[in-house]
Formats: C-alpha cells, sequence, structure tokens
C-alpha cells in the first residue's frame, strides 16, 4: 500500500509504501477511493492536536471499498462502499457512551489521529465505526460529508434544538459551511455567510449556493440571527457572532481547536444568549445525516488532488486557496 504519513508535527508528509494490513477482530479493509482535506487535519499536522503516536496518517473523510473482513464483523458485503468518520471507536463502556453520548467518550479514537486514517490507497477501520453512503453521489463528492459535513449537522441540530431558527448566520464559509447552507436552505432558513474580509470567491459561492447575504466576518447582518454557527478557528469571531444572534439565540463553535476568545462585555451574553461547542459526531449523528443530504440534494464543491499531493492540498487549505472542499484521490 502507499501511504503519506506524519512523522511529527509541523513536518511535511512522506510518502511511504508497506505491505498492505490486514484487518483484526471486528475491522475491515478499505480500498480508499477518496479522502476528504478536513480543517482538523491541519490541526494534527501542525501539532495543535499534540500527536498520540510515533506516526501517523491522517485522513478521516473516507471513501473507500471493502476488500477484506476482519472475524467477527456481520453485515459488510466485501465490494461494498463505506465511509469512515472522524470518530474510529469508542470504548463502549464510559458514562458518556452509555448515556448516548459516545462524541464525549473518556476513551476515544480518532481517524487520522489515534489511528491511521485515509491519507492512503489502503485503510483499515472497525466496521461498526463505517457507514454504507447514499447511492448516487460520487465518491468525491461523499468524502466531504463525512466530516465537513457531519459536523456541521451536529453544530446546526444543536443550534436548532429548543429556538425556530429562520435567520442562521455561518462564520466561516469553507467545506462544512457550503455543505451545512444548501442542506438550511433546504430547510427553509435564510442563510447569512461571514467570510474572511474581502475573500470574494467564498462569498459568491454562499450566494450562488443561496445565501440571502454574504459579507465580512466583522460586519453586521442586515437582521438579528437566531442562531450562529462558527467553523472559522478564529476566536474572535465568538463576540462578533454573539452580537449578532437575537435575545434567547446560540452561537455554537463547531471546530476542535480554536484561537482564545478574547474578553467581551456581559451584554453581549445577556438576554439568555447562548454560546457552546460541539464536539467530534456519534454514528446516530451519520446515520441520520447521510440520508437528509442526500434527499436535501447536498453536493460538495470538490476541488481534487491526486494523493501524492496531499502536502499541497493542506497548504491550499491553510492559504485559504479554494472554495469548498479538497479532496485526495489515490
Ligand atoms: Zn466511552
Ligand atoms: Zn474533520
Amino acid at each position: 500500500m502507499l501511504r503519506m504519513v506524519l512523522k511529527a508535527p509541523r513536518t511535511t508528509l512522506l510518502a511511504e509504501v508497506c505491505p498492505d494490513p490486514e484487518p483484526a477482530h471486528g475491522e475491515l479493509r478499505l480500498r480508499v477511493r477518496a479522502c476528504g482535506v478536513c480543517r482538523t487535519d491541519l490541526h494534527v499536522v501542525d501539532g495543535e492536536l499534540p500527536p498520540r503516536r510515533a506516526s501517523v496518517v491522517p485522513g478521516h473523510e473516507i471513501v473507500g471499498v471493502v476488500d477484506a473482513i476482519g472475524a467477527g464483523v456481520t453485515g459488510v458485503a466485501i465490494g461494498e462502499r463505506r465511509g469512515a468518520p472522524w470518530l474510529g471507536g469508542s470504548c463502549g463502556v464510559c458514562r458518556y457512551c452509555r448515556e448516548g453520548q459516545e462524541n464525549l467518550c473518556d476513551d476515544p479514537e480518532f481517524t487520522g489521529w489515534t489511528r491511521d486514517g485515509g491519507y492512503a490507497d489502503t485503510v483499515i477501520a472497525r466496521a461498526e465505526f463505517t457507514f454504507p453512503l447514499p447511492a448516487g453521489i460520487s465518491d468525491l463528492e461523499a468524502a466531504p460529508l463525512l466530516c465537513a459535513g457531519l459536523i456541521g449537522f451536529r453544530a446546526w441540530r444543536m443550534a436548532c434544538e429548543g429556538r425556530k431558527v429562520e435567520r442562521l448566520g455561518l462564520y466561516g464559509f469553507g467545506a462544512a459551511a457550503h455543505l451545512l447552507a444548501q442542506l438550511a436552505i433546504h430547510q427553509g432558513q435564510a442563510v447569512h455567510a461571514f467570510t474572511r474580509n474581502g475573500d470574494g470567491a467564498a462569498q459568491a459561492l454562499a450566494r450562488d449556493l443561496g445565501c440571502v447575504w454574504a459579507g465580512g466576518s466583522d460586519a453586521r447582518p442586515p437582521e438579528e440571527l437566531d442562531a450562529a454557527i462558527i467553523f472559522a478557528p478564529v476566536g474572535g469571531l465568538a463576540p462578533l457572532a454573539l452580537a449578532a444572534v437575537r435575545k434567547g439565540g446560540i452561537v455554537v463553535c463547531g471546530g476542535i481547536h480554536m484561537s482564545d476568545i478574547p474578553s467581551f462585555p456581559y451584554a453581549l451574553l445577556w438576554g439568555e444568549r447562548r454560546l457552546v461547542s460541539v464536539a467530534n459526531l456519534t454514528r446516530q449523528d451519520a446515520r441520520d445525516y447521510l440520508p437528509l443530504a442526500a434527499a436535501a440534494g447536498v453536493r460538495a464543491q470538490v476541488r481534487s488532488y491526486p494523493l501524492s499531493a496531499a502536502n499541497a492540498a493542506l497548504d491550499d487549505l491553510r492559504r485559504g486557496a479554494f472554495v469548498g472542499a479538497a479532496v485526495l484521490v489515490p
């Protein structure tokens, strides 16, 4: 197999050829057809998520075809297309796992961080943490759904829980926001897209997708928002988003890593506004989201790179050199 390996934080990934791994009990081997490039991969490569092992293959938006099945796995067939997301395993016994919050598991496994991920032509995954993918969505378009789509969906469900959301703000209009915008618009919400100041390409994409407003992140939207979700890893957006939401509104931080949130006047939080984070995903999120995204016609805008160009894809993501989502193809 060919894989792109991170040997130490803040170094470039190295291409390595090694024998195909064999799936252990409860695992599958997938031939990777496409793997999305997520901002979390940048946090792994840059060491903002500290290394959990001596070296790791990043990548957790994996679309592959089952080509070997370990002992004890049922309900999966050779040749089946499946997706493997960020949550690569949970312990099943901690209080969070027992209470339906495996996203908060005390002893979790994460694809492309604690386990080798999909920047490779072959990957081993725990079978119970992979999902069949809806037909009619190409491998390239399906890959970003597995994290950008899923995490966006989890953040959105949290934003809509317990309040009527007609006007939604999305801060950082990259892979996650461009997918969530499609779903939210399909559900009748008026989506307001906040981008880096002067990012005309992202604002144009937002308008093309049907957002009612697009502007720089420090602009005040034309109307008060019911809820806002921050996808950019920029803590300074939190007070801006709080200032844009109505009383009883909510701001959900959707990233795994964020720069420090600056201090802000209590008045921004007053009026039962809430500032919360969303962490990881549960398998139920995936079961709920994938059919919903397919039915709503959610389609990723994709820029594809050959697997060997993984470093270039990461650099382009860091620089904001493309709109939509980057996907590696072995
Ligand atoms: Zn657990
Ligand atoms: Zn991700």
